[in-house]
């Protein structure tokens, strides 16, 4: 176990490193944060900062000397150059290699006995094509590496599009997948201690805009709780198959043929933002307290009724009006001005 006081690095430093840092100093640790940008909104709230490249390893080795174990914020970091920081990183690489490549994802999930919509690997057009014929439309290109928020997808809703939409995402190695007519989407969240415990949250419902999430609500509907049992026995069957340490997110849609897994993500996720308020212990938390050995918390709910909003945007512009609605609580991220499609804080509900 490592104990408060202890430095507990963050590969990361966006608003869920932010947030990472904010749970651990609640439990009197310290965080240093490792991310290129100049002003990475975690170090704000975070004692140390080491500003240099996700691919410096030197700079790596120094920052994992300083730390008594590393974590990550997002899965899209150079493997072979975090690999020096050895047994102290967690989640390991293995699940940073799996999350990141979309390809290799999905053959992992498959092997792992749970379902994914239809999909093949492409490389070119004429793969886009043959895609197509196996497929049938509507389908979703999605870049092998580097998507997030909807970026790197392009729709081919009818054979003529294939063309347009290789072109869209920049006729790069990809995966085609077949649409999903879902009823709805949810995530399963989970927390694996390092001696394989796994708990979950209660599934959030997610809706999405524009591949955006604008939207979680626990307890989710009817429909999506009819097949979270089975979701969540697919998403520990993941977490084991990797030996993930921390919290991992696994996405699914609820089909009539059961849950699909979209995506896993190695890591705290958007859509268990609501768990700070809605939950006993949050993802946050229960992710440093895996990270560090420290025994995991309780999830239990503290509302009948639990919403996270997204400000996504010039959303974040209502934000002195969200301010004095009383009992919203106002999440921002200190990311100066909106962008469209910027993710700038959120707002979470308590519902009798
Ligand atoms: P994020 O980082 O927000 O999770 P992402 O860029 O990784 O997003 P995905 O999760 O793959 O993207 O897709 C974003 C959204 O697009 C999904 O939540 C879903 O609403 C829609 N979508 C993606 N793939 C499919 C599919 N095969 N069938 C139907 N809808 C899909
Ligand atoms: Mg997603």
């Amino acid at each position: 176990m490592i104990e408060p006081g202890a430095i507990i690095g963050i590969v990361g430093g966006g608003q869920l490193g932010r947030m990472l840092s904010i749970a651990a100093a609640q439990l009197g640790y310290k965080c240093h944060i490792f991310d290129p940008h100049e002003h990475p909104v975690a170090a704000d709230v975070a004692a140390h900062f080491t500003r240099a490249a996700f691919d410096d390893v030197e700079a790596l080795q120094r920052f994992g000397e300083h730390c008594a174990v590393v974590t990550y914020e997002f899965e899209n970091l150079p493997v072979a150059s975090l690999s020096v920081l050895g047994a102290k990183l967690r989640p390991g690489t293995r699940s940073l290699k799996v999350a990141q490549d979309r390809a290799e994802e999905k053959a992992f999930i498959e092997a792992s006995g749970a379902q994914v919509a239809p999909w093949r690997s492409v490389v070119s057009l004429a793969d886009v094509q043959a895609a197509v014929e196996a497929l049938g439309c509507p389908l979703v290109l999605k870049t092998r590496r580097y998507g997030y928020d909807g970026k790197g997808q392009a729709w081919v809703r009818s054979p003529e599009e294939a063309a347009s939409a290789w072109k869209a995402i920049g006729a790069q190695p990809a995966v085609a997948e077949a649409g999903i007519r879902f009823v709805a989407e949810f995530s399963i969240i989970l927390v694996r201690g390092s001696d394989g415990t796994a708990i979950r949250f209660d599934a959030p419902e997610n809706e999405h805009e524009g591949g955006i999430l604008r939207r979680s609500t626990v307890p989710a509907s009817a429909a999506v709780q009819a097949q979270a049992e089975a979701a969540a026995a697919m998403a520990v069957g993941i977490a084991e198959a990797l030996d993930h340490v921390g919290v991992l997110t696994v996405e699914f849609f609820a089909s009539a043929d059961g849950p699909i897994v979209n995506e896993i993500a190695p890591r705290v996720h958007n859509s268990g933002h609501w768990s700070i308020e809605g939950a006993a212990t949050s993802q946050f938390e229960q992710h440093i307290r895996a990270c560090v050995g420290l025994p995991l918390g309780s999830t239990r709910l503290r509302a009948p009724q639990v919403t996270m909003q997204n400000l996504i945007g010039d959303d974040v512009l209502a934000w002195r009006e969200l301010v004095s609605e009383k009992g919203a609580a106002v999440h921002l991220y200190g990311k100066g001005t909106p962008r469209p499609g910027r993710k700038m804080g959120h707002v979470t509900r308590l519902h009798d």
